[in-house]
């Protein structure tokens, strides 16, 4: 399907850029692995409702109680999207990292992790305080499950356990093979968290069909704006845990105790979580993503993403001295996310070259998957790229990588442009 009749628009498509050359471009977005453009309509529905809105859950008039439903109502429409089992509940956070640390949180004693080092750093690190098993990068799906299974073999029997896995890699866009490993998880008793930052917004996930135990994901990842994600499935771990914030919204009952001290009773549903103000406007837009989404079908993306991923592997491999990064083979199937190097050029000169040239904004660096990426240039760097901190002046960064990433709304020209540029 070609983009014109790919049914979701999004915003931002003809910002005017300037260029060191002394002309100007439309600004070609190819970053949509760090984040999307917002869908038109998900703007239109959050500039429909943002008149109306009032306090959440604490309000008795009209617009509080507006307010509350749509909030609810969000929560309904993002567990249809995900394909929720009954009984599961969806907690809005601020994004996938927020998710991943909140279920880290609700970790039972004993609790041991089990995690690829090719993870983003989000789901590599909220774990402190647990017995980690970090498993070494797999060269191809069914290694990843093998590798699982010998993990969890090892492991001391019947104690709690939870493995954390991406469904599509941000640095690679590779897929990952979710089913099979949620399943060697559940045969050694240990649960599953599926990473869907990357997967979301380019597939289906639906969490009983995959059977995976919670799944996380970011707003800003799937054509919404930034603030709000979603930690999503069984209720149990959630609701046994302490809050992860305490405050207001949170408790159900507050009491002075004899001692002196004070004694809260706890929720039992997402709101055990959400303490304080909800970010209600964040949820509805999160929600109106994953409604526009599942309207449009995950069809026609799908296939429009495969045309384009096609298109840039063919056009980089007529380049000499590029070379795309992979884990499972360069055919392996990929949402529209890849890496790549060019001889004799670092990372940072690229994109900046690509930025100021020809307008392009793609993303260079180690993509918060540091272990992954130093693994897949084979060790070559010299020093860590900063992860989300401010560019360096004129200081050399490390030679890194640069990712080029795409979705609804990218047109031909963004990518022949982006070919012809490294070209
Ligand atoms: N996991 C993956 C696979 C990601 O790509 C990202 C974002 N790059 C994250 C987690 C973290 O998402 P956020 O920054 O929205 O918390």
């Amino acid at each position: 399907a070609p983009a014109a009749v790919l049914p979701l628009p999004v915003l931002g498509r003809d910002v005017t850029v300037p260029l060191v050359t002394g002309g100007e471009a439309v600004y070609a977005a190819l970053d949509y692995a760090a984040s999307a453009p917002a869908l038109q309509r998900v703007w239109d529905d959050v500039a429909a409702y943002a008149p109306y809105y009032g306090s959440v859950h604490r309000g008795a008039g009209y617009l509080s109680r507006l307010s509350t439903e749509l909030l609810e109502d969000s929560r309904r429409t993002v567990a249809e999207f995900l394909g929720c089992r009954p009984g599961d509940q969806v907690v809005f956070t601020r994004s996938t990292t927020d998710s991943l640390n909140l279920l880290a949180r609700t970790l039972p004693a004993g609790c041991e992790v089990f995690v690829f080092e090719t993870e983003h750093h989000a789901a590599l690190l909220p774990w402190r305080g647990a017995r980690v098993t970090y498993l070494e990068a797999p060269r191809t799906p069914a290694a990843a499950v093998e590798a699982l299974e010998r993990a969890l073999v090892d492991r001391e029997p019947y104690g709690p356990a939870l493995v954390c896995v991406t469904g599509a890699s941000n640095v690679t866009g590779e897929l990952w093979p979710v089913r099979e490993l949620a399943a060697a998880a559940h045969a050694h008793g240990a649960r599953i968290v599926l990473d869907a930052a990357q997967l979301a917004p380019h597939h289906p996930v639906d969490v009983a069909e995959l059977d995976v135990d919670w799944v996380a994901f970011s707003g800003h990842k799937l054509y919404a704006p930034f603030g709000a994600g979603v930690l999503a499935g069984r209720a149990d771990w959630l609701r046994e845990a302490e809050p992860y914030l305490a405050g207001g919204g949170a408790s159900r009952s507050v009491a002075r105790r004899a001692d002196g001290g004070v004694e809260a009773l706890w929720h039992t549903t997402e709101a055990r979580h959400e303490a304080g103000s909800p970010n209600v406007i964040g949820a509805y837009a999160v929600a109106s993503a994953c409604r526009a989404l599942r309207e449009a079908g995950f069809d026609a993306l799908v296939a429009r993403e495969r045309e384009l991923v096609e298109r840039v592997r063919e056009g980089l491999a007529r380049v000499p001295g590029v070379r795309v990064l992979s884990l499972f083979g360069d055919d392996a199937p990929r949402v529209g996310v890849l890496s790549f190097t060019v001889e004799g050029w670092s990372g940072a000169h690229l994109a900046a070259a690509l930025s100021a040239e020809y307008g392009i904004g793609v993303r260079d660096g180690l993509f918060c998957a540091h272990p992954l990426v130093r693994a897949l240039l084979g060790g070559s760097e010299r020093e860590p790229a900063e992860c989300g901190a401010p560019r360096a002046g004129s200081g050399e960064r490390a030679a890194g990588a640069v990712r080029v990433s795409f979705g609804a709304g990218t047109p031909d020209e963004h990518v022949d442009r982006f070919l012809r540029a490294v070209r």
